[in-house]
């Protein structure tokens, strides 16, 4: 039986299930003492939390990192609120036992967080309802089940993987992850990814089905479980678990390394990224700066755009996390296929070719300027951030959002708010009409970032995301590659540095013709960091250039790929 769910950790586990059931948490037989005695009681579990919980965060942090025990520090923090604090004493004023004020208030934060929508509030519900368990545990002198004691070649399957519980996790014990509820973008996933520990998660159907002891198949890389499997889906998956093992233990080696080619020439790596969670996850994937950071992503699923004061703390968050370290923040890139409802974009015989990105972005003023404003803030402190405008066309629209941008700096001058001066700007360059003008272009901005999913798209005509119309949409094509070129000359003449941040910056075929043509820097989505990397290791300069000599000779797309596959190195 298959059941399915995202795949939140990469990797193939195989064991047994250990089905992790919800503490029975029961104080309706617990006598109230008194106020004094259930402050104390309060007093007492409240000092012997912090104490467990440092101590996990040690174990936590020798075994992963500071980072993720940080996860665990903070819901000391959360727990020491003050306000939620006094709700607890208050509810026992009002004549409740210690179990109960904490059980009341901390599902009603949890409750409260849960129905914010933002994904980094209710990762704060599951800190949340963790806290409770373990503070109900602690006041009943409730042991709880020992997840440090599990047998080897366990796969723990539970409603949700709290912080708390994946720090009992011992990774020679545990082979896979499997609960029903948490994003990608989880605590639990985020501490699944790091202990390298495959997970499925979101498995909404199908759970219940599992009991302890069934055999058990984790792809989390396809997001899918088999459930006591036959003996040839074993044989399938042990091929496919020696396989992952064997490419991650290859590419492992260049995670600390350089990105040099095979002769000592250096280009920059960095990773692109849709959310402030996902830039701790680029740097522990040896990315070496931010190529791309989406920030459309913070505007969906909500019902009204970040402000100021939130869009300002993710891209702080983001420049901290990658500290010494460069952060190109692509401004709102809304419309073609990525709707924001509340927005009130109108609806478009063609979106890909409408009333989007920098287009809408310089018509709604009072919009983009509280972009600019956070982007200016946030780069105060690090200096390390750049403003990169989507989908230019024109010169225009370059020096239309420079004068925003000026107007922005004023008025955080005139409120005396910091904000990075010589914050850099930069373009995408992913229409033929800025590939076509990138001379001119190039004299008006920092740094160029050429956008090959857009400009691909562009060039051949062809909708991106038209299965009927796939076969065409290739950056191989003799035209995108001319452009390439064109693009990457042009910013060299002007000496500003120019990379690559769509897909095709990743793809091995096409590297020995990056490197020839004087990329400067490589951003590829953080699974592809560490092979985009040991493709790069493998170039001599003068190989790649008669490589790319050869293949910009030849006529056709089908052509050309097939050369360049044939001859790229494994
Ligand atoms: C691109 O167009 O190549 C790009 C990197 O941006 P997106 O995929 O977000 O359009
Ligand atoms: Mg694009």
């Amino acid at each position: 039986m298959i059941l399915r769910g995202i795949g939140a950790s990469e990797g193939i586990g195989i064991g047994k299930a250990v089905c992790i059931r919800e503490q029975k948490l029961d104080y309706s037989m617990v006598h109230y003492g008194g106020k004094n005695v259930e402050k104390s009681r309060l007093q007492d579990a409240l000092a012997r939390f912090e104490e467990k919980t440092n101590r996990m965060a040690q174990r936590l942090s020798a075994q992963v990192g500071s980072k993720e025990a940080q996860i665990l520090t903070g819901q000391i923090m959360m727990l020491n609120d003050p306000f939620m604090q006094s709700q607890m004493q208050d509810a026992i004023e009002a004549g409740q036992c210690a179990e109960a004020a904490v059980d009341q208030v901390c599902t009603l934060y949890a409750e409260m967080f849960a129905g914010v929508d933002d994904e980094l509030m209710r990762q704060r519900a599951s800190d949340v309802r963790d806290i409770r368990t373990r503070m109900l545990a602690i006041l009943l002198n409730s042991g709880g089940m020992d997840i440090s004691e599990l047998p080897a070649g366990s796969v723990l399957v539970a409603h949700e993987l709290t912080p708390s519980m994946t720090v009992g996790l011992k990774k020679e014990n545990v082979v896979a992850i499997v609960t029903k509820t948490g994003g990608r973008t989880s605590h639990s996933a985020i501490l699944a990814r790091a202990m390298e520990l495959p997970a499925v998660l979101q498995v909404r159907k199908g759970t219940e089905q599992i009991k302890d002891g069934d055999s058990l198949i984790v792809d989390g890389s396809e997001g899918i479980i088999q459930l006591n499997p036959d003996q040839q889906t074993l044989s399938q998956y042990l091929k496919k678990q020696a396989e992952f093992a064997h490419q991650k233990a290859r590419l492992n080696v260049y995670r600390d390394k350089e990105t040099v080619d095979a002769e000592g020439r250096h280009f920059s790596l960095y990773a692109n990224i849709g959310s402030v969670t996902e830039a701790q996850t680029a740097l522990q994937a040896g990315a070496e700066g931010i190529g791309l950071f989406r920030t459309e992503f913070l505007f969906m699923d909500r019902q009204n755009s970040p402000s100021e004061l939130e869009q300002y703390e993710a891209y702080l968050a983001v420049s901290r996390t990658m500290a010494g370290k460069e952060v190109i923040i692509r401004t709102l890139d809304v419309g073609g296929d990525k709707a924001v409802d509340y927005l009130g974009m109108e609806r478009e015989e063609n979106p890909f070719l409408g009333h989007r990105a920098i287009r809408y972005c310089l018509d709604r003023p009072d919009l983009y300027k509280v972009q600019l404003r956070a982007l200016l803030r946030a780069g105060a402190e690090q200096k390390n951030i750049k403003i990169m405008l989507p989908l230019v066309t024109s010169l225009e629209e370059v020096r239309q959002a420079k004068r925003l941008l000026e107007c922005c700096k004023q008025e955080l001058e005139a409120e005396k708010l910091p904000y990075d001066k010589e914050m850099p700007l930069g373009i995408m360059v992913e229409t033929p009409a800025a590939a076509l003008i990138a001379d001119l272009l190039a004299q008006e901005c920092d740094f160029f970032s050429i956008g090959t999913n857009d400009l691909t798209q562009y060039v051949m005509a062809v909708d991106r995301g038209n299965a009927r119309v796939e076969n065409l949409y290739t950056p191989f094509h003799p035209a995108v590659l001319r452009l390439l070129a064109q693009i990457i000359q042009a910013a060299a003449k002007a000496q500003i540095p120019v990379g690559i941040c769509g897909e095709a910056a990743a793809n091995p075929g096409l590297i020995p013709l990056l490197l020839t043509f004087g990329v400067d820097e490589f951003s590829v989505s953080v699974a592809s960091v560490l092979a985009t990397r040991a493709h790069i290791h493998q170039w001599r300069a003068s190989e790649a250039q008669a490589v790319s000599q050869e293949a910009m000779g030849l006529s056709t797309a089908a052509g050309i790929e097939g050369y360049l596959y044939s001859a790229a190195k494994r």
